[in-house]
């Protein structure tokens, strides 16, 4: 672990966070007793410290978030600015920050989607992009992937194709799932990307009929997912996707959430395949989540349809102004400052070479894919089968390859993202050659762990 030079590290103060976290803070997606989590002191650009002066590398962007890294001065000064001019507003209200913050987002996003619902995060604008989707066609159902994440929130869980939701699956009435396109874990057999998109969309065109199309409301995607493995699709599936939707009208969602705002190297992934959803849900990147803010863009025709008649839904801090104020300072440094070319620029030269030049070095590594700064590594027992270093949703002692893993990560001075058996490698769009160079050498060196067990 490197250590940080200012400020000075305080052990005794870290001891307190930790002490009280412990007592109070009940976590997410965990066993409350068998957790242990670093109390961290501070952060900036790709960094953060913990209290005993161990300063770690950023590849996980606190969940995929902080876009524009850790601290960015314009955007902390427009909070405050914010804050000392007016805190807060109900909805109700034409706010100058909100107004902007929408005008800017409606410049990004594709087609006729000019119309901005604020949320205050990813699970509420899939919530309620499901929700406008429902009453706009007047029909029930909604189709996801199972390997999918979409959120945490009843709707959003149902939704996500991923174990997390089995404890709660009882309440998906209305979700149905399909298999999206995963070439490297092909559910079709398939052996090019060719047939894995033209299988993947015969088998959605398949589900839809014996579904009932006029059952159908919406089909929510992530353009690119990521929770799941980061997996961009094969070229002409998203447009076959569109395709099918037009045919029944049945309304697209693209879930950007995680992939928006520069991920990919462009503000929306849905830009590399130049496909245009009727809604587009969004959060994270759009202010690097400084404070907490989501949303999700409309097209017109789906707009008209609450025209003359209400939105049967909203929320308090829908637009609130403090974090309308850091979207419009977030959106406005990323123009000023190059930060999606430098996304695409550092996928395109620094981490897709890199990590495929680990690949060819370790047995463990199955894959790596991805684009912008936006990469999974999957890690293998077999190469030759493919078998997961550890089996599917593993916990407990079988799981423990990848956290032997994630701890010789951390010892290197760098924060994984690790999921199942990948770890993503998802830095902030702002970062250097240099900082993601040092953190591919870290990963390079710590998959000795993995490759003990191949
Ligand atoms: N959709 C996608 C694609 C996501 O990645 C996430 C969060 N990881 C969500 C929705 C849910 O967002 P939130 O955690 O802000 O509710």
């Amino acid at each position: 672990m490197s250590t940080h030079s200012a400020p000075a590290p305080d052990p005794t103060a870290g001891a307190a966070v930790k002490a009280a976290d412990r007592a109070h803070v009940f976590h997410s997606w965990s066993a409350q007793g068998q957790i242990d989590p670093p109390a961290i002191a501070g952060a900036e650009g790709s960094y953060f410290w913990d209290y005993d002066g161990n300063r770690f590398l950023d590849f996980s962007s606190q969940l995929v978030n902080t876009n524009i890294g850790h601290q960015h001065p314009k955007v902390v000064a427009a909070i405050q600015e914010q804050a000392a001019k007016m805190c807060t507003l109900a909805p109700g209200f034409a706010v100058d920050v909100r107004s902007e913050a929408a005008r800017l987002i409606a410049q990004r996003t594709p087609g006729d989607l000019d119309k901005i619902f604020f949320t205050n995060g990813g699970a509420e604008a899939v919530e309620n992009a499901v929700r406008m989707a429902r009453v706009h066609t007047g029909r029930p159902k909604a189709l996801s992937a199972y390997r999918s994440y979409h959120g945490a929130t009843n709707a959003a869980i149902n939704l996500t194709g991923d174990p997390r939701r089995w404890a709660s699956d009882s309440a998906s009435a209305g979700v149905v799932h399909f298999w999206a396109p995963f070439l490297y874990r092909s559910p079709f057999h398939a052996e090019t990307e060719e047939q894995e998109r033209d299988r993947a969309l015969r088998h959605l065109a398949d589900t839809i009929t014996f579904e009932g199309p006029q059952t159908i409301a919406a089909i929510i995607l992530e353009t690119v997912p990521g929770t799941a493995g980061i997996m961009p699709p094969p070229p002409g599936y998203l447009a076959g996707v569109r395709e099918i939707c037009d045919q029944y009208g049945i309304v697209l969602i693209l879930d950007e959430v995680m992939a928006g705002f520069g991920r990919t190297g462009r503000w929306f992934a849905r830009d590399h395949w130049d496909v245009t959803p009727d809604l587009l849900t969004f959060a994270k990147g759009v202010n690097s989540g400084y404070v907490p803010i989501g949303g999700v863009a409309i097209s017109a025709e789906i707009a008209a349809t609450f025209d003359q008649r209400p939105y049967p839904g909203g929320l308090t801090y829908s637009g609130h102004p403090l974090a309308c104020a850091s979207v419009v300072a977030t959106l406005t440094a990323m123009e000023e400052e190059g930060i999606v070319d430098n996304a695409a620029a550092i996928g395109e030269q620094v981490i897709g070479p890199g990590l495929r030049e680990i690949a060819e070095r370790h047995p463990s590594v199955g894959e790596v894919r991805g684009l912008g700064v936006f990469w999974a590594v999957e890690l293998v027992r077999n190469p030759e089968t493919r078998e997961p270093l550890v089996p599917y949703n593993a916990s407990g002692p079988a799981n423990q390859p990848m956290v032997d893993f994630a701890a010789a990560v951390k010892r290197g001075g760098l924060w994984p993202s690790v999921v199942m058996n990948r770890t993503h490698v998802v830095p902030p769009c702002t970062v250097s050659a240099a900082e993601a160079k040092d953190g591919l050498a870290i990963l390079d060196e710590a998959l000795a762990v993995a490759d003990a067990h191949v």
